[in-house]
C-alpha cells in the first residue's frame, strides 16, 4: 500500500513574525501633537500622557518614562542598593560586591543590570508551573546566601510568576522584590487578596515598550513605584542627575535615560489598544492549543485560577517521549529525524523554512558562558535547563489570520508524521 503523499505547503509570501509591531493611528496622532508644538525631546505632554495612562492601569502611584526597559531595570537595581546601602561613591556601583537573586530562564536583560552596579547574580531555577522563578528554590538560595537583600523576578512570556510565594519569602528575608514585567503588561495574578497587574506585586516594577513587546513605542521602558520620593530620584538620575540649581550642579551620578516625548506618543496611542492585544494573543494562544491537540506536546504552562496571562508568546513543550536527538553547539545546532519524533531544533527549521519566525526557549543564564561562572540554584534537577531542550516560541503575532495560523499548526503536525 502506497502512503497518501501530502500536498507540500508553499513558504509564507509575508512573513510570519513571532511577535511584531501593530499600529492603529492613534500613534500618529499624538506624534502629530508633538511635532505640532515643538516638543520633541524628553519633555512634553506625550511623556505625561503616557505615565498618567500606565500610573492606574498598573496600579501604581508613580511611572517614570525611560528609555528601554533595561534602563528602567538597570535604575531599579540602582535604587535598591542605594536604599540599602547608601550612595555608591564615584565609579562603583551600588550593588558592588553584593549578590543579587534573579530569575535564571529569562532573557539577559534581566540579569545584565545587576553587574552594571557591580553586583554578582545568583541565578534561581524555574519550576514547572509557569517556567517562573521557583519560590523554594529562591528559600533554598537565602539558606544558602542569608545575606542577599534584592531580588529580580521576570514573568516569563506574559505568564505570572508565583508571585505571592515569592513576595513571602523576600518579606521573610527582608529583601526588595524588583519585578520584570518587560514580557507581561496587562497580565493579571490573584495575590490573595485582590486581582493585581504585573509590574505591581513587587517593591520596584520594570516594563519594557520595545519593539516586539505587546504594546510598543518603537523603544522605551517605564520605572514603577509607590514612593513619590523614588519617582523623583529616578527621575533625576535618568537626566544627567542635575540638581535644582541655576547652573549645571552634579552631586551624583546621572544617566541619560528618559524616553523622548515622540516614542511617549507612540506608546500612548499603543496603550489605548492594550486590552485589545491581549485578546488577540489570547485567541492565538487558543487556537494553537486546539489546532496542536493530539500531539505529544503541551502549551506552555499557567496558573488559570491564580492568573491571567497577556499570551504575549504562545510556546509549547514537547513530551519527553516524543523527542528526537537535537545537538546544539556554541552556536549552531542539529537534529536526527526520527518517525513520529520531532524536536525544536527540527520545528525551527520547518518554520524558517516557510518563511515564519519561531524561537527557542530563552536559554537559561545559568547554561550562558557570560554566567558560567555565577551561583545556580535548583531543587528539582535543572528545571530551566529541561524546558529550554524541549521548548519553543511559535509565531504569536497579532495580525496572522485563522488561515495563515491553521498553516503554521499544519507545518508543525507533519513534524511528528
Ligand atoms: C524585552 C525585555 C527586557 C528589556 O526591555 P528593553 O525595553 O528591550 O530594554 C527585559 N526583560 C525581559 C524579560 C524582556 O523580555
Amino acid at each position: 500500500m502506497a502512503y497518501p503523499v501530502k500536498d507540500s505547503i508553499k513558504p509564507f509570501k509575508d512573513k510570519m513574525w513571532l511577535a511584531s509591531p501593530t499600529m492603529h493611528g492613534e500613534e500618529l496622532k499624538y506624534i502629530q501633537e508633538a511635532f505640532d508644538t515643538n516638543w520633541i525631546s524628553t519633555l512634553g505632554a506625550n511623556i505625561e500622557g503616557a505615565e498618567r495612562a500606565v500610573e492606574p492601569r498598573i496600579g501604581v502611584a508613580h511611572a517614570v518614562a525611560l528609555s528601554s526597559g533595561t534602563a528602567a531595570l538597570h535604575l531599579a537595581l540602582r535604587l535598591a542598593g542605594h536604599k540599602l546601602y547608601g550612595r555608591p561613591a564615584i565609579g562603583r556601583g551600588a550593588l558592588e560586591g553584593r549578590r543579587v537573586f534573579a530569575s535564571d530562564m529569562t532573557f539577559d536583560a534581566t540579569v545584565n543590570p545587576i553587574a552594571y552596579e557591580g553586583g554578582e547574580a545568583v541565578l534561581i531555577d524555574s519550576e514547572r508551573g509557569t517556567w517562573n522563578m521557583c519560590p523554594e528554590a529562591l528559600e533554598r538560595a537565602f539558606e544558602l546566601y542569608p545575606d542577599v537583600k534584592v531580588v529580580v523576578m521576570a514573568h516569563l512570556y506574559g505568564t505570572p510568576a508565583m508571585s505571592a510565594q515569592i513576595k513571602r519569602v523576600c518579606r521573610a528575608h527582608g529583601a526588595i522584590l524588583i519585578e520584570d514585567a518587560a514580557e507581561s503588561l496587562g497580565a493579571r495574578y490573584f495575590d490573595g487578596e485582590a486581582w493585581r497587574e504585573t509590574g505591581s506585586l513587587g517593591d520596584i516594577g520594570c516594563i519594557s515598550f520595545n519593539g516586539n513587546k505587546i504594546v510598543t513605542g518603537s523603544s522605551g521602558g517605564m520605572l514603577l513605584t509607590e514612593s513619590a520620593g523614588d519617582a523623583e530620584l529616578v527621575r533625576k538620575w535618568s537626566t544627567q542627575a542635575r540638581e535644582k540649581a541655576p547652573w549645571y550642579q552634579h552631586e551624583e551620578l546621572g544617566f541619560n535615560y528618559r524616553m523622548s516625548n515622540i516614542i511617549a506618543g507612540i506608546v500612548r496611542g499603543q496603550l489605548l489598544h492594550l486590552d485589545e492585544h491581549i485578546e488577540l494573543k489570547r485567541t492565538v494562544f487558543e487556537r494553537y492549543r486546539e489546532g496542536l491537540r493530539g500531539l505529544p506536546l503541551k502549551m506552555a504552562p499557567y496558573d488559570a485560577e491564580r492568573s491571567t496571562p497577556n499570551f504575549w508568546l504562545s510556546c509549547i513543550i514537547l513530551d519527553e517521549d516524543a523527542m528526537c536527538p537535537q545537538e546544539r553547539g556554541r552556536c549552531e545546532a542539529s537534529f536526527t529525524p526520527v518517525h513520529g519524533k520531532s524536536c525544536p531544533t527540527e520545528i525551527l527549521k520547518v518554520l524558517a523554512d516557510h518563511n515564519a519566525e519561531g524561537r527557542p526557549i530563552w536559554k537559561p543564564m545559568h547554561m550562558q558562558p557570560l554566567y558560567a561562572g555565577n551561583g545556580f540554584v535548583s531543587i528539582n534537577g535543572d528545571v530551566g535547563a529541561d524546558v529550554f531542550r524541549r521548548g519553543l516560541c511559535l509565531p504569536s503575532d497579532i495580525k496572522m489570520t485563522a488561515e495563515q495560523q491553521n498553516t503554521v499548526i499544519e507545518l508543525i503536525r507533519r513534524c511528528f508524521d
